[in-house]
């Protein structure tokens, strides 16, 4: 039999889910029940996803789906921080370049 895909979520992974699972609602009502980033509300058939520092297996927070997948594990505020400003220089000149 060849290699199958590899399961999506390790021991490791399902062992957090089951230990931070009681968080989930507690979390959402401190995010006023939506993505801690952009807002954006759980559907009825997909909850928020349960973000963690992956190196300390600690719940950062839930995330929506679109959310949770742009933030790589390597990242870290600092990166973040410089890269918005990156962005933001970079649209303040579309803006003087548009017209
Ligand atoms: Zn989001």
């Amino acid at each position: 039999m060849s290699k199958r895909k590899r399961r999506r979520t390790s021991p490791k992974h399902r062992k957090f889910i089951r230990e931070n699972k009681h968080k989930y609602e507690e979390l959402l009502d401190a995010q006023d029940g939506g993505c801690a980033i952009c807002g954006r509300h759980p559907s009825t058939t997909r909850r928020l996803d349960m973000d963690h520092d992956h190196r300390r297996m600690v719940l950062r927070g839930l995330l929506c789906v679109r959310c949770n997948r742009a933030i790589a594990g390597w990242m870290d505020s600092t990166w973040l921080a410089k890269a918005s400003e990156y962005l933001r220089r970079a649209e303040a000149l579309d803006h003087t370049t548009s017209d």
